[in-house]
């Protein structure tokens, strides 16, 4: 029970606005150990609830020791705008009944609101690095106050290149301060970077290393990459499948596919980094709401997507690293529902099957 776990009463009731009747595993696990004040490094995925994991307790503290100052208190990094806009949502709904004023910092828009909501003063900044890193050279934010740190999808924050501007931006901090940590994988890299930047932490890990969530039917399809493109338009139609989130490797490819798919007469958009920000949210607002049915994306556009209860996977192309593999089929299955993930696997693709299936550690079975 959230009462548990003794938290504000305006915290409590945001808590139950949300829906939420039991706490998650990582929720369990996590919230106390924030409130003790500890530093976490934690192994979740996106749909372990993780957001709450560290947003009720990151603000019972701000709430529990009030401090009325221009600099902000709190600081999440996130990779990527879809993942901060998401955690911002989640922040703002659980703080709906406090005091507690919030900034989202992200690149690929005007910097002016931004620097208007920092320069009135906040308590709580939710930020990309590279945008936050340029508001801290021209001074237009104040580090120096910050008391809780999270690093959220720590191990794609790395993957996308981001360690540069995360050491700059942790070397603006104080010292004296709460950190915590949350990635999909514990890699050599991410045990690095935990190491410079905890202290003693408290270490939780709810999703056994690479394990895919259990609600999902995975199966493959064997075939020629030519015919990729009408099998799955097939699939769709003849399986009547609503809500299809399909991975290519490429935005090329992903703009490419997608364009087939309208041809077909589908409701369809591509999702990528190349894509501007109100075109990645208006895509995924249409996809959302069932206004387009299928929405083609790459794994770092994909990454952070806030998408429950997803029916349907399609691995248009299988990723070259096997734990993307994981990270995708993770958008399904979610919420107690049983989820199917495909894969379209063409000869050249035989080997990066092989090194899924190792680390699955089962063979995916050919669909029917
Ligand atoms: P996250 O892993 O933080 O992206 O959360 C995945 C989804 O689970 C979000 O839609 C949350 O709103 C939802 N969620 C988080 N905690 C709970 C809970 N205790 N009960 C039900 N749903 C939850």
């Amino acid at each position: 029970m959230f009462k548990d776990f003794l938290l504000s009463p305006p915290l409590l009731k945001a808590v139950e606005a949300l829906g939420y009747t039991e706490p998650t595993p990582i929720q369990l696990r996590a919230i106390p150990v924030v409130l003790e004040g500890r530093d976490l490094m934690a192994a979740a995925q996106t749909g372990t609830g993780k957001t709450a994991a560290f947003g009720l307790p990151l603000l019972e503290r701000l709430l529990q020791n009030p401090v009325r100052q221009r600099a902000p208190r709190a600081l999440i990094l996130v990779p990527t705008r879809e993942l901060a806009a998401q955690v911002s949502d989640a922040c703002r709904a659980m703080a709906r009944n406090l005091p507690i004023r919030g900034a989202l910092i992200y690149g690929g828009v005007s910097a002016k609101p931004q620097l208007d909501a920092l320069a009135g003063g906040v308590d709580l900044v939710i930020a990309t690095p590279g945008r936050l890193l340029d508001h801290l050279e021209s001074r237009a934010v104040d580090l120096s106050k910050i008391e809780m740190l999270v690093l959220d999808e720590a191990d794609r924050m790395l993957d996308m290149g981001f360690i540069r501007p995360i050491r700059r931006i942790i070397a603006a901090l104080p010292a004296m301060r709460q950190s915590l940590m949350f990635s999909a994988t514990f890699s050599d890299d991410i045990r690095v970077l935990a190491k410079s930047l905890l202290r003693d932490p408290v270490i939780i890990d709810v999703s056994p290393r690479n394990a895919p969530p259990e609600l999902v039917d995975h199966s493959i399809y064997h075939v020629d990459s030519s015919a990729k493109h009408p099998l799955l338009t097939r699939l769709i139609v003849d399986g009547d499948m609503r809500q299809i989130l399909v991975f290519t490797r490429t935005k090329h490819g992903a703009n490419r596919l997608a364009e087939r798919l309208v041809r077909d007469g589908l409701a369809c958009a591509a999702i990528h980094g190349n894509k501007s920000q109100g075109a990645r949210t208006r895509a995924l607002d249409d996809f959302k709401q069932g206004r387009i049915r299928v929405l083609v994306a790459t794994d770092i556009a994909a990454r952070g997507l806030d998408i429950t209860e997803l029916p349907h996977v399609v691995n248009f192309e299988l990723p070259h690293v096997p734990e993307d593999y994981v990270h995708r089929i993770g958008r399904t299955g979610r919420a107690g529902l049983r989820g199917k993930a495909l894969s379209l696997v063409s000869r050249d693709e035989r080997e990066r099957l092989r090194a899924i299936e190792k680390l699955l550690g089962r063979a995916i079975p050919v669909a029917a």
